[in-house]
């Protein structure tokens, strides 16, 4: 059980340099075995947690099995996906800034690259506004949950990706924040056509976005693909 601990270490920290998980803000879970998860603490600094502060806790009722510290506050909100979708092994939520601006606009996001639909669906539901950490909003979460459904964008917040397992779950991340990059950029061209005056803090704008997250799809290559 241990190493499934260290694993949460390792990941919690990658996605904190990544910038996905700011600050204390973004959590996970990974399946320990059929009766089992282990969760990321509440409110500890991932830099300096150890295997020890990771929470294991019963999945049908989420009682504390082990673990120094208090489980995440979202806990609630893996146990919905890790019940509802056997095939899944690891929910991720983020905080990553791209997507999380999508969450913004209000609006499901129509991926319209077919080489996502794999990674990401042809649809990523909006789960509606709760507040952090209820069961109001693991309540919303579960009725957006569908079984080729990867991604979710969850409104004024963040996201939440799952998978079978660590890796293909942190390529469904990095393909929601290109998604989402290469969605803003047409918004704010979109936006902005027609209006000469803006060119100069857009230009700027878009610069920043471009340069804002290396992937392993760039939006160019999205929009080659697509043409
Ligand atoms: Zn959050």
């Amino acid at each position: 059980m241990n190493q499934v601990q260290e694993r949460i270490v390792e990941l919690s920290q990658r996605l904190s340099q990544r910038g996905f998980f700011a600050a204390t803000g973004g959590n996970l879970a990974l399946r320990v075995d059929a009766l089992h998860i282990a969760v990321t603490p509440s409110a500890t600094d991932y830099f300096t947690m150890r295997a020890d502060d990771v929470c294991v806790l019963r999945l049908k009722d989420l009682v504390q099995i082990s673990g120094e510290r208090a489980p995440s506050v979202e806990s609630g909100l893996h146990a919905k996906i890790l019940r509802n979708r056997p095939d899944v092994n690891c929910s991720i939520h983020t905080h990553q800034p791209l997507a999380s601006a999508c969450t913004l606009l209000g609006k499901p996001l129509e991926v319209g690259y077919p080489q996502l639909w794999k990674s990401l669906g042809q649809r990523i539901p909006l789960v509606g506004y709760a507040p952090s950490g209820t069961g109001w909003l693991a309540s919303k979460l579960e009725r957006a949950i569908r079984s080729d459904q990867n991604a979710y964008l969850m409104r004024n917040h963040g996201v939440l990706c799952c998978g079978p397992d660590i890796d293909t779950t942190l390529d469904r991340l990095e393909d929601l924040e290109t998604l989402c990059r290469d969605h803003l950029l047409k918004q704010i061209k979109a936006h902005t056509r027609g209006r000469p005056e803006s060119r100069a803090a857009v230009a700027r704008l878009i610069d920043a976005l471009t340069l804002a997250s290396s992937a392993a799809v760039s939006p160019q290559n999205l929009s080659e693909t697509q043409s």
